[in-house]
C-alpha cells in the first residue's frame, strides 16, 4: 500500500509505506503488516519503539516546560544529560552542547574549532582550512556538506560550499588496502597520505582533520584497522590541528561502547553524537568538547558565538536522559557486544561464498554487506542497477518483512553498493537468527533475479 503524497520527500517520484507505529523491534504499517526493524532507520533506534518509560518522561519534561530559552536558563534535564555524557568520557571531555540533528552538531563543531584557535592566540588567525576524507558523510547543512566527503550529496551545491577543505582517502581494508600490505604498512602509508596534505595546504593553516570512527552510510560500517586513529591523531599533533569525531552514527553505544573512540586507544578534541543518544524518539543530537577546548574558549571570550532557538530542548533532553538511563540499567552495551559477535559469526557463515557479496565488516550492532559485480575482482555494480536500493525495496515483501538500510550507495548515485544492518541493542539471539535467514533469503532471491 503507498499513498500520494503532499510531503515534499526526498525522493519525489517514489512511494512511500505509510508506517502507523511500532511495537517493540518491528514497525507497523497501515495495512497491518509487521516488518521487523533491522536498522532502526539509520541506526537510529536503539531500544526498540513504544518504549512507555521514555514517552512519560518526554510527557512529564513537556508538562513541566516543553521549550527553555538558552540565553538567561537551563533545565534540570539539560544539565543531567551534558553531565552524563561528560562523565561518560572518563574525563576526556568537559562540556556538551545540545542541538537537534548530528548536521548541526557538525556546524556547531566546525566553528568551535576555528573558534578555539581565534581564543588561542591572534597569531592562529590563519587556522581556516580542514581536512576530511573522501566517501565521508557529516551532513546535509551546507557546512556540513562542505566538510564531507560525499560527491554525490555535494555535486549540485558546490558552488554554494565553503572551498576551504580538502579530503584524503579514507581507511577501507577492502577497497583501499594494497595486495600483501599489511596493516601496519596500510596505517603508515595513510598517516604519510594525511601528513603530506597538511603539508600541501600549509600545516598551520588547518584547524582539524574530521573523520568518523567507524563509517556510517557513505560506505557502510567499515572500521578502520587497528592503530590507524593513534597515527592520524599524532599527526594532528604535530601541526597543532583538532581532531574532531563524528560519531553520529557510530556513537551512543552502536558499536559495543559508549563511545566508538574508546576502541581506538584516543580521545578527540571535539566529538559530534546523534541518532542514539535519543533513540528516535525526539530529534536530538550534540557536541562534546574536551576540556583542553574548553579551557581556551573560557580563557577567551567565554562565549561560544553560536545558538539555535530550539538548542538543549527540554523534550530532546528528557528523552535522551531516558535512553540512556534504560541503556546503562538493561546493560544493553554488553548485550550489544554479545549478540554482535552473533550477528558477524552468523552473517559470515550464511553469506561470506555468496558470490556478490564482496565483503561483510562492522562492530557492536553494526554491519555493512557490500555487493559486487564480480567477486575476484572486487567489481562494484554500475549506479544504475541500484542494488542496494532495490535489496532494501525487496526486504519490505511480505516474504522477508525485514527492513534494511541502503546506506548511500546507489541509492544515492554512488558506487559501492551496501545495506546497513543495525538493530536495537536489546535484540535477542533467535531475532539475529531471523534476520540473518531473512536477510539471507532476500540476498539469494535478488540475485537469482538477475540484476539489470
Ligand atoms: N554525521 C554522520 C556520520 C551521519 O551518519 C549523519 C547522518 O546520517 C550526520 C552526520 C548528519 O546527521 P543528521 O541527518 O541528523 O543531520
Amino acid at each position: 500500500m503507498s499513498m500520494k503524497s503532499a510531503v515534499l520527500h526526498r525522493h519525489l517520484s517514489h512511494d512511500f509505506l505509510p508506517l502507523a507505529g511500532g511495537e517493540g523491534n518491528h514497525l507497523l504499517l497501515e495495512d497491518g503488516r509487521r516488518i521487523f526493524d533491522a536498522s532502526g532507520g539509520a541506526a537510529v533506534g536503539c531500544i526498540g519503539w513504544g518504549n512507555e518509560r521514555v514517552v512519560q518522561a518526554v510527557t512529564r519534561q513537556m508538562l513541566a516546560i516543553p521549550y527553555c530559552s538558552t540565553v538567561f536558563y537551563t533545565t534540570k534535564v539539560q544539565e543531567e544529560l551534558c553531565r552524563y555524557l561528560v562523565d561518560s568520557t572518563n574525563g576526556n571531555m568537559g562540556r556538551a552542547y545540545i542541538v537537534n540533528s548530528g548536521s548541526e552538531a557538525m556546524e556547531a563543531a566546525v566553528k568551535l574549532a576555528r573558534q578555539y584557535f581565534l581564543e588561542l592566540s591572534p597569531a592562529q588567525d590563519k587556522r581556516t582550512r580542514f581536512i576530511s576524507r573522501r566517501q565521508s558523510y557529516h551532513g546535509i547543512t551546507l557546512g556540513a556538506l562542505a566538510v564531507g566527503g560525499h560527491e554525490y550529496r555535494r555535486a549540485k551545491f558546490e558552488p554554494l560550499l565553503m572551498q576551504n577543505v580538502s579530503r584524503v582517502s579514507p581507511c577501507n581494508a577492502f577497497r583501499g588496502k594494497r595486495p600483501g600490505e599489511t596493516d601496519e604498512e596500510y596505517v603508515a602509508r595513510l598517516a604519510k597520505e594525511l601528513d603530506d596534505e597538511f603539508q600541501a595546504v600549509g600545516p598551520d593553516t588547518v584547524c582539524a582533520f574530521i573523520a568518523e570512527p567507524v563509517v556510517g552510510a557513505a560506505l557502510g560500517c567499515v572500521p578502520s584497522v587497528p592503530g590507524y586513529f593513534k597515527a592520524v591523531q599524532a599527526v594532528c599533533r604535530k601541526y597543532g590541528a583538532l581532531l574532531i569525531l563524528d560519531e553520529v552514527m557510530c556513537g551512543m553505544g552502536r558499536t559495543g561502547t559508549l563511545h566508538a573512540w574508546e576502541q581506538e586507544g584516543v580521545a578527540p578534541d571535539l566529538q559530534t553524537i546523534g541518532k542514539a543518544l535519543g533513540g528516535g524518539y525526539q530529534p536530538i543530537a550534540g557536541v562534546l568538547a574536551s576540556q583542553r577546548v574548553i579551557d581556551v574558549l573560557q580563557k577567551g571570550s567565554s562565549v561560544f558565538v553560536h545558538g539555535h532557538t530550539y538548542q538543549g530542548h527540554p523534550a530532546g533532553c528528557a528523552a535522551a536522559l531516558e535512553v540512556q538511563r534504560i541503556i546503562q540499567e538493561k546493560n544493553l552495551l554488553a548485550n550489544v557486544q554479545a549478540m554482535g559477535a552473533l550477528l558477524s559469526k552468523r552473517l559470515h557463515e550464511r553469506l561470506k561464498n555468496h558470490p556478490n557479496v564482496g565483503n561483510i565488516r562492522g562492530r557492536g550492532l553494526f554491519w555493512g554487506i557490500e555487493f559486487v559485480a564480480d567477486k575476484e575482482k572486487s567489481l562494484p555494480f554500475p549506479v544504475e542497477a541500484h542494488v542496494a536500493l532495490g535489496i532494501c525495496e525487496r526486504g519490505l515483501a511480505k516474504q522477508y518483512s525485514t527492513s534494511v538500510y541502503p546506506g548511500t550507495g546507489s541509492a544515492d548515485g554512488i558506487r559501492g553498493d551496501h545495506i546497513i544492518i543495525a538493530p536495537a541493542y536489546n535484540v535477542r539471539a533467535e531475532e539475529i537468527e531471523w534476520i540473518v535467514d531473512s536477510v539471507g533469503r532476500l540476498i539469494d532471491d535478488f540475485f537469482a533475479a538477475g540484476v539489470s
